[in-house]
């Protein structure tokens, strides 16, 4: 059984004429226990997405299940789910442990319960020496995990992240990314996750949802999504610096896209004859950029050989096992 069901979701926002339809029909089944990152550009849909299942926006068409009920029409806090967000919002005049246990009070778990579930929750979240502490006594990084604590303690069937992370600098973004990892690996429940950040949902999920202005253009695992990417849209905004695609190098018919990795050219004896632009230089590796007449390229390249200088002409090859081919018309890949 899957554990969120979304079959043919559409969102329009006003009514009649006016409306504005941002979710075109997107289907998905997300297993028990998977982590799955929707990821895209902003005003994609993602936290549309989200709030949809959260029962926070209304569904106008199509049907979402939790688990095998259908939710469409349930209360946010009737779906068993808790969410995540990027302002959590702590209670500053409470201490880390009743801010965890809050929740469980309104709902009237029994005290010795609440107790159970928070120290296990800090256990998990490293927070046990700071129970006592009120959030302004904490860092950035441990509020953000008191408000994923929050969360664990109400044991829901479905945790739904809304860019928890893009609050907190890149160290720490990355120290928590680890954490929310860790999390998943101990207590396994079924998550979804919003970013905009493609490195994140790489690290992250087990399964990536790219959402391209309100259309689902793949769900495939980070490997998939990066090595076959279903459209050009995937192929750009998956990996930095996006994926080359060429529609008038030689050898690419017309009609057609040639899609190549920046780290699957080399310099070569053979190959597309390249107009050096820029280099640069970034530590372990270079990237040089260029033209194939009017067709920009870029290449990575690491330290072996002195960095080309602008105005140079290279012999560029690509891996032929390396190349994608899309539609022009659609995006869609072709091969
Ligand atoms: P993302 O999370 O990918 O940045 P959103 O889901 O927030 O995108 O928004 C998707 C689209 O829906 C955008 O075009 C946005 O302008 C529109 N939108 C979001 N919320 C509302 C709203 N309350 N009323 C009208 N349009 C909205």
């Amino acid at each position: 059984m899957a554990a969120i069901s979304l079959r043919n979701v559409i969102k329009r926002y006003g009514k009649g004429p006016k409306a504005n339809q941002v979710i075109h029909g997107v289907s998905a089944e997300v297993n028990a226990g998977e982590f799955v990152v929707i990821v895209g550009p902003s005003g994609c849909g993602k936290s549309t997405l989200l709030r949809m299942v959260a029962g926070l926006e209304e569904i106008s068409a199509g049907e979402i299940f939790i688990r095998d009920r259908l939710v469409n029409h349930l209360e946010p806090a009737e779906r068993d789910i808790a969410m995540v967000f990027q302002n959590y919002a702590l209670y500053p005049h409470m201490s880390v442990f009743d801010n965890m246990a809050y929740g469980l009070r309104i709902a009237k778990v029994p005290v010795p319960e609440i107790k159970a579930r928070v120290d296990k929750a800090a256990k998990i979240l490293e927070l046990g020496h700071l129970l006592t502490r009120k959030p302004r006594e904490l860092s950035g990084g441990q509020r953000q995990r008191v408000a994923m604590g929050r969360a664990i303690v109400r044991q829901p069937q479905v945790f739904l992240f809304d860019e928890p992370l893009s609050n907190l600098d890149a160290k720490l973004r990355a120290q928590t990314r680890l954490e929310i990892q860790k999390l998943h690996r101990e207590i396994g429940v079924t998550s979804l996750f919003v970013t905009h950040d493609q490195v994140e949902a790489m690290t992250l999920a087990q399964r990536i949802i790219v959402m391209n202005g309100g259309v689902m253009d793949q769900f495939g695992t980070p490997e998939e999504v990066y090595s076959r990417p279903a459209t050009t849209f995937v192929a750009s905004f998956m990996g930095s610096p996006p994926m080359n695609l060429l529609k008038h190098a030689p050898g690419v018919r017309t009609g057609m896209i040639l899609g190549i990795r920046p780290e699957h050219l080399a310099l070569g004896a053979s190959g597309w004859s390249v107009q050096v632009e820029y280099v640069e230089m970034l530590g372990a590796e270079r990237l040089i950029y260029g033209r194939i007449g009017e067709e920009q390229l870029v290449m990575r390249a690491d330290e072996s050989q002195p960095p080309p200088v602008a105005g140079d002409t290279l012999k560029i090859a690509a891996r032929q096992d390396k190349l994608h081919w899309f539609d022009a018309g659609s995006g869609k890949r072709a091969a």
